[in-house]
């Protein structure tokens, strides 16, 4: 049965931008039956539902609404199943990623969605935000490295999106329009993942710059060895200091993973490219070291009370709006193989922020990694994704959530 527990005010980190409001009660389910059971009560009494993982939600997903019934996962935290046959991994929505992660190495293998250790997100909050990490451009997103869902909705109940077998391609492939809605369109209590080879050898190299201009010409030979990095990640000083001590204006972050020959080859090529003389290299156990520095960035940035923005640009139009931001004081960290960046502020933007209009100006988007929560900019959001965009949206979420009680007022809903 649904444990209730009692009513708690303000659970929210008060480190995160919003703040909960007084929900009517926060459940703990400890299976399918007691979520789905929990849906149809909400549903019946038009209760609002907002699941919840961790809470670490920068936008604001999981914040409870006043007089909402909060699902709080803590309990659904079990590793199912570790297939090493299929190469799949089963586990309940609770489970957090760090723990996913040592389970997967500890046994040979490699989940190329890193966690980042000091919030302990877990795997439901991962699939809600479609959490990437700083692999992305690499091994994309929680959306592609997820092979199955079960997901609890108060129309069709328990149901199973997607298979074990990779080879698996007709029809219509509906988890996907699942995994980043934020809890709107269902509740998932079974996610499985797909693994790969744990790599041999991992490097982490940082590089010194001291313009924009000369880490986009580092940039150009690199895209010349014709490979992707695991990360490469380009940032301003401050942020660069949350991570190690350093002088120089910027840094590249740069993440290479691969068979040990391979990643040696990569390694002297980047160096020639870089001032190979100040470049930092940390492997074997100064890797685990430099590498839990870099997961735990974002919240020291937070600690600051710094707000990490996130839009994406075609990489054509980085340097430039790096330059802009650098006029505007704004520190930020580029995934410069994707054009995704975090942009820091001591304040959340409004929703006719200059950089949004810059942005799709310059046919970026608005969300690169945090996805829109609550956030002022998803106002923008639907009126630049327009009319039939959004009417497609909403006779999706109506055929699964007619009342709309799962997580209101988040993406478009
Ligand atoms: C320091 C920091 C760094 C970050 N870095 C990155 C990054 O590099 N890349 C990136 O993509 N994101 C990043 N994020 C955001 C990250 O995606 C989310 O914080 C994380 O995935 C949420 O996990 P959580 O368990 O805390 O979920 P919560 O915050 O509790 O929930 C997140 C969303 O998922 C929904 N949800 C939770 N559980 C379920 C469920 N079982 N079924 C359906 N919906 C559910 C919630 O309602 C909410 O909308 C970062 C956040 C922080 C704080």
């Amino acid at each position: 049965m649904v444990e209730t527990e009692k009513i708690e005010k303000n659970l929210f980190d008060k480190n995160m931008p919003f703040n909960d409001e007084t929900p009517y009660s926060v459940i703990y389910p400890e299976n399918n039956k007691d979520v789905l059971e929990a849906l149809l009560w909400a549903n019946k009494e038009k209760i609002k539902v907002i699941p919840r993982g961790s809470m670490s939600s920068l936008s604001g997903g999981s914040k409870a609404v006043k007089d909402s019934l909060v699902i709080d996962f803590s309990k659904m935290n079990k590793i199912i199943e570790m297939d090493t046959h299929d190469l799949v991994l089963t586990v309940e929505p609770g489970t957090k990623l760090k723990d996913i992660y040592s389970e997967v190495e500890g046994s040979g293998f490699y989940f190329p969605i890193d966690s980042f250790s000091s919030y302990n997100g877990t795997a439901g909050g991962a699939a809600g935000e479609n959490y990437q990490g700083m692999r992305f451009a690499k091994y994309s997103d929680t959306r592609l490295n997820t092979m199955q869902i079960e997901v609890v909705n108060p129309v069709h109940g328990i149901v199973t999106l997607g298979g074990k077998t990779v080879k698996n391609v007709s029809g219509y492939d509906a988890k996907i329009a699942w995994i980043g809605s934020e809890g709107t369109l269902g509740i998932f209590t079974k996610l499985m993942y797909k693994l790969l080879p744990l790599p041999e050898k991992r490097s982490i190299i940082i590089l010194p710059f001291e313009s924009v201009d000369e880490f986009f010409s580092f940039k150009r030979e690199f895209d010349s060895l014709k490979v992707f990095a695991s990360a490469l990640d380009f940032m301003s000083n401050k942020i660069a200091n949350y991570i190690l001590k350093v002088d120089s204006k910027y840094s590249a972050f740069i993440l290479i993973e691969g068979r040990e020959l391979e990643v040696e080859r990569l390694k002297q090529e980047i160096l020639k490219f870089g001032k190979s003389s100040e470049a930092q290299i940390f492997e074997g156990k100064d890797f685990t070291f430099m590498y839990e520095n870099r997961l735990s960035m974002g919240s020291r940035s937070l600690n600051d009370k710094l707000f990490a923005d996130d839009v994406t640009l075609p990489i054509k139009s980085c340097p430039s709006f790096l330059k802009y931001l650098e006029g505007k004081n704004y520190d930020f960290l580029l995934h410069a193989q994707d054009g995704g960046m975090l942009v820091f502020r001591e304040r959340i933007p409004l929703a006719n922020d200059e950089i949004y209009k810059i942005v799709l100006d310059q046919k970026g988007s608005l969300i690169a990694e945090r996805q829109l929560g609550i956030q002022p900019k998803r106002k923008l959001f639907l009126e630049k994704s327009g009319k039939v965009y959004v009417e497609l949206m909403n006779s999706l979420k109506k055929s699964v959530d007619p009342n709309f009680i799962l997580s209101p007022d988040r993406y478009v809903f």
